[in-house]
């Protein structure tokens, strides 16, 4: 896993998945800088998985922090000017995802985190959607801290990896032990970290192929849908998305109603909004990027993989174009 990151071995932390990582990452980091008289300013996105969300939301609103929640442009991609803008004196820590899980955009990390380097502020990224499909080499991306989530590379579920850039005081979330350096308490999940090292190995050797792969899928699924069902708009980056996302909205579907049609059928997608006791409320994502509340409840995230097959998509394309008319027909 070093050798792909670009690191020394002890740059890695081992932890139970993506949650832990950016937990760790954030208030190991927020903490450190607080004791050492650093300031205690934060700034992050509107559009952060919540493993970043809530613990910046738990270090404003409970441990004294002051958070900076930049805006995004209507792709979901923040810009490197505002980002510059925002850091102030008192900053110490940022947290910028790489690529987002809702609508795949991925941000321009090198540029944004040369920016924090100049300017003496931590840069933590969650890269738990790029890991598999993008490079993680932390020194090309000028980054002090990266998430990974193994079950997103096709490696075991509940097990993930923390990179610290050397040098970095975190102060530990999980406390016992001296495992880890010191740095996560507890017994580490041998099998588990074995069969992440290895899914990661095989990911990237085999990266062109499955890339290559993905983006025809992707592609394939994408064109369908925008040809076949009306009132169908892609939403995220068209270019800058992640090789195996495709995510939309559609005019006049309620996007929980769709899933149930969908999963009838066979197919797992997942709505950009969260179904809360029978009242679906509209994605935070697709709100700040701009969709009106309406469209914001119609999202839907599909994402292809090594095993989908040209048939696979066609038979998406169809239940979905299919599943719509009939919700654009009964309101
Ligand atoms: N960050 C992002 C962007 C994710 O998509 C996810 C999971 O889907 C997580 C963090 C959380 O990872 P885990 O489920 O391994 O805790």
């Amino acid at each position: 896993m070093a050798r792909l990151f670009n690191c020394q071995p002890s740059e890695i932390i081992f932890t139970s998945g993506g949650t832990e990582s950016d937990n760790l990452a954030l208030r190991g980091a927020a903490w450190t800088a607080k004791a050492n008289g650093r300031g205690a300013h934060l700034i992050t996105t509107p559009v952060e998985h919540s493993a970043v969300g809530k613990t910046v939301d738990q270090l404003a609103c409970v441990m004294g922090f002051e958070a900076t929640i930049l805006p995004v442009d209507a792709s979901g991609m923040v810009d490197v000017e505002d980002f510059a803008a925002a850091i102030r004196a008192d900053t110490t820590v940022a947290s910028i995802m790489y690529a987002n899980n809702e609508v795949g955009t991925i941000n321009p990390l090198p540029a944004l985190a040369a920016q924090a380097r100049e300017r003496g502020v931590l840069f933590h990224t969650d890269a738990v959607q790029a890991a598999g499909q993008l490079t993680l080499d932390v020194s090309a991306l000028g980054v002090d801290m990266l998430s990974i989530s193994a079950h997103k590379f096709y490696g075991p579920k509940g097990v993930g990896a923390l990179y610290v850039r050397a040098g970095i005081e975190l102060v530990p979330s999980q406390s016992g032990g001296s495992h880890e350096e010191g740095r996560r308490a507890g017994t580490s999940n041998t099998a588990g970290i074995v069969g992440m090292a290895a899914a990661l190995e095989i990911a990237y050797a085999e990266r062109e192929t499955r890339i290559a792969h993905y983006r025809a899928m992707r592609d394939a699924l994408i064109d369908g849908i925008l040809v076949r069902v009306p009132g169908a708009y892609l939403t995220g980056h068209a270019e800058q998305r992640l090789p195996s996302h495709a995510s939309f909205v559609f005019e006049g579907v309620e996007a929980n109603r769709l899933l149930m049609h969908l999963d009838i059928k066979g197919i797992a997608a997942s709505s950009a909004s969260a179904c809360k006791t029978g009242n679906p409320e509209p994605s935070g994502v697709l709100l700040v990027m701009g969709y009106t509340p309406e469209l914001a409840s119609s999202g839907l995230r599909l994402s292809v993989g090594k095993d989908t097959t040209a048939d696979d998509v066609a038979y998406a394309v169809d239940v979905i174009a299919e599943s719509v008319a009939k919700l654009q027909r009964v309101p």
